[in-house]
């Protein structure tokens, strides 16, 4: 060993107290970062275009480092080879993902946060963050439910309820109220002491039924496959609903799934409505699924962990409507709230229906106590809400619905530039500031269109390849990002195609960032001749 590397270790306990020297790398990182964030971000993120397998090799020792090092080291390490080879999530260009810029207020905030090092399992490691996290609760339970002062003064901080949970992502939210949904439709009954007491064979013996079933739209969250999975439903028992031209859920198809399950002897478990569906941004129907979910007697759950905040805005609200008649919804803090990654959150109409999932131990999470832990699926966890509070005080209901409504109307705009262009089909507008489109040059879109079935599939399989690789070699190129998935659209009778996604969340994304976008994408298709060729020879086969 080194008389560094001994010293350093005779001197471990010192990370607990101060750190090494106050001039020391990490103390220029931590100065740089506080002082300008977007800065930081664009000077070191710079290793563009390596490839994951290069990377790779910088974390290939599964050698746990025998040597303590000192902090300056190790930042350094850091900083070349996980900072500069990150991704630029923040950065105005980056339109492909639901990953976008950060309030720089949430920086140091978020210090506070990791030096408190709260855990809200239980009162006792937390104190005044439990209050402040059921504060929060009530804050966006208000925003979706809007009830009067008296309800949110009765159930705020009582020890018998929650106005809803907090958790790490919309993931574990739609969890959460999935398990509700379950354990409220098989609770104790009569001699039954309930699923989550004797299991699912017992619960389903005593429903008399062949099983339970959550449907959704095709277009869900594959957090609702997870869901059913966990909560030993099964993958099959999750129908995807078929959706209409605009990719929202079909109600017809609905009740038709809804009919046949009841005759196979099977119990819908609940309907999921989505708010903001992840590919494109739709919202379905919710007053009427709510209505269906009435009839049924089921669950309601609207997964609105993109779109909830749209509620913010005066302007879009009413695109909503019927999420106030859900019995849980889902929304994400790290997506619309733009709070850090790591926080989600579930609502529930009734304050009570949480005690279907209480869960309580000797130690903590005593019967009567306000322990947090009582009813959330995670066990230790950090006091993200504090950051939701910071975002929801400091930007308010206004700042927002400025967000809000800046998005719609950026990706609005975005859509008319792609419209506006021969050379791109916009394949699905956007209802919130989520939007779908591919390169489909001017010369190919006639042919395309009137091409009979076979040569319309060979055309769309080559536009395929074109949009994969102009995709992957923009990502490569790192000066702007768009996502791609694939749809159905009902132009080219529901055979699917792949197409670039963009997600305009970035208050910092202007119209010329937009153009750029475009403009990069025609560049690169000129990269392909070989693909033009083919779509060429494919349009002239009559
Ligand atoms: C992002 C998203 C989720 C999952 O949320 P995570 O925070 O990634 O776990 C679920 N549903 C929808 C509609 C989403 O957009």
């Amino acid at each position: 060993m080194t008389e560094h590397a001994q010293a350093n270790l005779k001197n471990l306990y010192r990370i607990f107290t101060v750190p090494e020297a106050p001039d020391s790398t990490l103390g220029s990182v931590d100065q740089a970062l506080t002082k300008d964030l977007a800065g930081f971000l664009q000077e070191h993120i710079v290793a563009q275009g390596t490839s994951l397998e290069e990377i790779e090799k910088d974390f290939s020792t599964s050698a746990i480092p025998e040597d303590p090092t000192f902090v300056s080291e190790y930042t350094e390490f850091l900083k070349e080879k996980l900072v500069a080879q990150s991704v630029h999530t923040a950065s105005p260009g980056f339109v492909g993902h639901m990953t976008s810029a950060m309030p720089y207020f949430m920086l140091p905030l978020a210090r506070i946060l990791m030096a408190l090092n709260q855990n809200t399992v239980k009162v006792e490691t937390s104190k005044a963050f439990t209050p402040l996290e059921r504060q929060v609760l009530a804050m966006l339970n208000r925003l979706v439910y809007n009830r009067d002062d008296a309800f949110y003064a009765k159930w705020m901080h009582n020890s018998r309820s929650a106005l809803g949970a907090f958790c790490s992502g919309g993931t574990i939210a739609n969890i959460t109220a999935l398990w509700v949904a379950r354990n409220r439709l098989c609770g104790p009954d009569g001699d039954f002491r309930g699923i989550a007491q004797e299991g699912l064979f017992k619960a389903l013996k005593h429903l008399q039924c062949e099983g339970l079933v959550l449907l959704a739209s095709r277009r869900a969250h594959y957090s609702l496959g997870k869901a059913v999975d966990l909560l030993g439903i099964g993958r099959e028992n999750l129908i995807p609903v078929e959706t209409d031209d605009n990719n929202r859920l079909d109600m017809r198809h609905l009740r038709n799934h809804c009919h046949r399950v009841q005759e196979e002897g099977k119990r819908v478990l609940a309907l999921v409505g989505i708010a903001g569906t992840t590919e494109t941004g739709t919202i379905d129907p919710l007053e009427e699924m709510a209505d269906l979910a009435t009839e049924l007697g089921c669950h309601f759950h609207v997964d609105a962990a993109w779109g909830g905040p749209t509620l913010f805005s005066d302007s879009h609200r009413w695109r909503l409507r019927g999420i106030e008649r859900a019995d849980s919804v889902t929304i994400d803090g790290h997506k619309q709230l733009y709070v850090p990654m790591g926080a989600g959150m579930v609502v529930f109409k009734d304050p009570q229906a949480v005690s279907a999932i209480a869960h309580h131990a000797a130690y903590i999470l005593r019967p009567g106590s306000k322990d947090l832990g009582i009813h959330t699926l995670e066990g230790s966890r950090p006091g993200k809400a504090m950051l939701v509070h910071a975002g929801l005080s400091i930007i308010g209901r206004k700042g927002y619905e400025l967000l809000i409504d800046q998005g719609i109307e950026r990706a609005q705009h975005f859509a008319d530039l792609i419209e506006a262009d021969p050379d791109f089909e916009l394949v699905t507008r956007p209802e919130l500031n989520i939007l779908t489109y591919r390169y489909h040059p001017a010369w190919l879109q006639k042919i395309t269109a009137q091409a009979p079935a076979e040569q319309q599939k060979t055309i769309n399989s080559l536009l395929d390849q074109l949009t994969v690789n102009v995709q992957k070699a923009q990502r490569e190129a790192g000066k702007t990002f768009v996502s791609r998935t694939r749809l159905e659209p009902s132009r080219y009778n529901g055979e699917s195609i792949t197409v670039f996604r963009s997600v305009l969340a970035n208050p910092l994304t202007t119209d010329t960032i937009l153009e750029g976008v475009l403009a990069e994408q025609k560049e690169l298709v000129r990269c392909y001749p070989e693909l033009l060729a083919k779509l060429r020879a494919a349009a002239t086969i009559s």
